[in-house]
């Protein structure tokens, strides 16, 4: 057969080849929206690609993005991954220290960022002496600046699938960020993975809006999914309220959009309020973190199903999707809900399993929990720039999450390793007390963390914030919990607050919250 390395230029080839007029819109970060289609984005990255090869970018050279999603950002990634450069997403909201030591980390030598994080570029530069150059992506002057003149005549593609396209740092909540390098090859199957019914079920029909931003794994693949499948691609920038959101849904027809569960919560909470609808969204991806109920049910009230995910950096980012199949589907809702809220069943490509703390393999039962291991086509095998593999003898990555698995193959995420409660030789899941307690119609955000105990190791403090105007007590939470909880996993002490931190991926912030409150926290 023939050789065809599986390099994703060919995405982006092939939505201008065959669906050249289908558009790409994005909000700017004035409020403006704009349009392009796949032809025009081809020619704009293959000037992208020319002007980097100018400037003396080689294959294999790591080029930084600091930006959120919009047809500009886009052209740089394909321009950067076409001629074998590697395209290295950047957090804007990781702290500066973060940036630094991933941007020194990974020698970035050229940086394409938003004008709004124009002052994060300014203060990181003297720190980072391997970055030449930064191009201002939404800025005339300085994109054209960089683009214009350059021919769109330039060859893409034709080397080793197995080459580095892109670079991620996860969040490194406990030490340093860890780079995942991925391949062409890796991002290419992970497309073809991600866009098949099983998965985000993505067909040229489709109007799709990646919420989740480009520089948090990949945009969960939807910036290659999209062209792939040849759709109309919506781009929100940076205006990510419910309002905003709402605004570019309805004007543009978007059936499938995603996103971690916060952002849901702000566009319900706006719909709500304002008594609308939404007339054209057919499915919301959630992922990122547990997904809470009332996002199930708010969303299928709309009409709207949600499908949750789980992943992460190092999967590129999918693992498993809880599409359902024809039997459950079938089920009255409430026993389909004992399914949708679990994170879903594998894909082809990605194998799982879960262990205990000795790595013999656990059952299936849906009750026992362990730690979770995965392996597959598009899953990391050694960080970036660090010496020997993440994997064990079977080729095993452990994922840092606890989970059960039942016997029909669904996975339910149980808690991270490291946030999991550990009272009195027992373990209490944080995940499942935040969704039980985020179920009471007067919290808007909780946030479970285990603080030492004298007497049982540890105990867990609830931390909440209640909606504005709710009066819910301690009391009040503690007995809605115990309806569901085991009498010992009844947190003692309820704490509310004004304000939970989130990570720079929108999830709760619980090293902050253990060294806010944690440390000093007296029984
Ligand atoms: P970071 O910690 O840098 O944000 P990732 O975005 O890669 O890194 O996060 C991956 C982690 O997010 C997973 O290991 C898991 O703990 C959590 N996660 C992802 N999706 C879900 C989900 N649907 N339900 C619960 N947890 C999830």
């Amino acid at each position: 057969m023939q050789a065809w390395p599986l390099t994703v230029d060919r995405f982006i080839d092939h939505a201008a080849r065959w669906y050249g007029n289908h558009e790409i819109v994005s909000r700017l970060a004035d409020g403006a929206v704009v349009r392009t289609s796949w032809a025009e984005l081809l020619l704009q990255a293959k000037r992208v690609s020319n002007a980097l090869l100018a400037s003396g970018i080689k294959p294999g050279d790591r080029v930084g993005t600091l930006a959120m999603n919009s047809a500009h950002h886009l052209a740089c990634w394909y321009g950067i991954m076409g001629i074998g450069a590697v395209c290295h997403t950047l957090n804007p909201r990781l702290s500066d220290e973060q940036l630094t030591y991933i941007i020194n980390h990974a020698e970035d030598r050229l940086i394409f960022a938003d004008k709004d994080f124009t002052e994060i570029v300014a203060r990181l530069l003297p720190s980072c002496p391997a970055v030449e150059k930064v191009v201002s992506i939404d800025d005339t002057e300085s994109w054209e600046g960089f683009t214009s003149g350059h021919s769109v005549d330039v060859v893409w593609g034709m080397f080793d699938e197995q080459a580095a396209a892109g670079l991620c740092y996860t969040s490194g909540t406990t030490g340093d960020p860890k780079g995942v390098l991925y391949s062409h090859r890796s991002n290419y199957l992970h497309t073809m993975m991600t866009i098949q019914p099983n998965a985000m079920n993505l067909g040229i029909g489709d109007v799709i809006m990646p919420v989740v931003p480009m520089f948090h794994a990949n945009a969960w693949g939807l910036a290659f999914a999209a062209p792939a499948v040849g759709s109309k691609l919506v781009l929100p920038g940076a205006r990510l309220d419910g309002a905003s959101l709402y605004e570019l849904m309805e004007n543009e027809g978007v059936t499938v959009t995603a996103g971690v569960p916060t952002v849901w919560q702000n566009l319900l909470q706006y719909i709500s309020e304002h008594g609308l609808q939404l007339s054209s969204l057919k499915r919301v991806l959630v992922g990122g973190a547990a997904c809470p109920r009332n996002v199930f049910d708010d969303f299928n009230a709309l009409g709207v199903e949600v499908v949750h995910a789980w992943g992460m950096t190092e999967l590129s980012p999918l693992g498993t999707c809880g599409t359902m199949d024809n039997e459950i589907s079938t089920l009255p809702r409430a026993e389909q809900m004992q399914y949708r809220v679990k994170q879903g069943r594998v894909l082809m490509g990605i194998d799982i399993r879960i262990v205990d703390d000795k790595g013999a393999e656990l059952p299936r039962d849906g009750k026992t929990s362990g730690f979770l291991q995965v392996r597959g086509h598009s899953v990391v095998a050694a960080y970036y720039k660090k010496d020997g593999s993440v994997l064990d003898a079977d080729g095993f990555f452990d994922t840092g999450d606890i989970a059960t698995i039942d016997p029909r193959g669904f996975m339910r995420i149980t808690d991270r390793a490291k946030d999991v409660i550990k009272s009195g030789g027992e373990w209490i899941s944080s995940v499942d007390m935040e969704n039980t307690v985020m179920s009471h119609p007067g919290i808007e955000l909780a946030a479970v963390i285990g603080v030492p105990h004298p007497k049982w190791d540890e105990r867990p403090l609830l931390i909440v914030k209640r909606h504005p105007g709710q009066s819910v007590t301690a009391a009040d939470l503690q007995a809605h919990i115990a309806r569901s909880a085991a009498k010992w996993e009844v947190p003692d002490a309820v704490l509310f607050v004004d304000h939970i931190p989130l990570t720079a991926t929108g999830k709760l912030d619980k090293k902050h919250l253990r060294g806010q409150y944690g440390a000093s926290w007296q029984w």
